[in-house]
């Protein structure tokens, strides 16, 4: 088997008044928040992705189907655990993850710390080994215009045997 496997993953939400904005699984006080079946959690989508993708098993929506009422209003933090679980089961473990959050209008860096602190809890990883950085688009675009909120993220996985 391969020893080291990367994986990319990216996601994006709408932002909406009403709906709390959880990153990482940490509530963010903001005045909008992101909408969709799950939580929408987009930081903790695209991590989900990168681990399923680096494993070559499929993508988050395969997994966890936003048809399927079980996932209305999920924790998306249980996807998390779920990807690396069977990333794990298939003889990788995860060395890091590296991931931007891009959304405008919210200032992020103060919870830089706790969102690598819950991922880390998650994944059963060092939070040294996870990096979340934060950008705005610049006032362009959907996200720019706060419209949306988007997310990438890298994983590299090596092979436990
Ligand atoms: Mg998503």
């Amino acid at each position: 088997m391969t020893k080291y496997r990367i994986g990319l993953g990216w996601d994006s939400h709408r932002l909406v008044e009403g709906k709390p904005l959880v990153l990482g699984g940490v509530t963010i006080d903001a005045p909008v928040g992101l909408d969709g079946h799950s939580d929408a959690d987009v930081l903790a989508h695209a991590v989900t992705d990168a681990i399923l993708g680096a494993a070559g098993l499929g993508d988050i929506g395969m997994h966890f189907p936003d048809t399927d009422p079980q996932w209305k209003d999920a924790d998306s933090l249980q996807f998390l655990a779920h990807a690396e679980k069977l990333a794990c089961d298939a003889g990788f473990r995860v060395v890091n993850i590296d991931s931007t959050v891009i959304l405008q209008n919210v200032k992020l860096a103060a919870y830089r710390d706790a969102i690598r602190n819950k991922v880390a809890e998650v994944l059963k990883m060092h939070h040294e080994n996870i990096s979340v950085k934060f950008k705005t688009a610049e006032g362009v675009g959907p996200v720019g215009e706060g419209k949306s909120a988007e997310s990438q993220a890298v994983v590299l996985l090596q092979s436990k045997y």
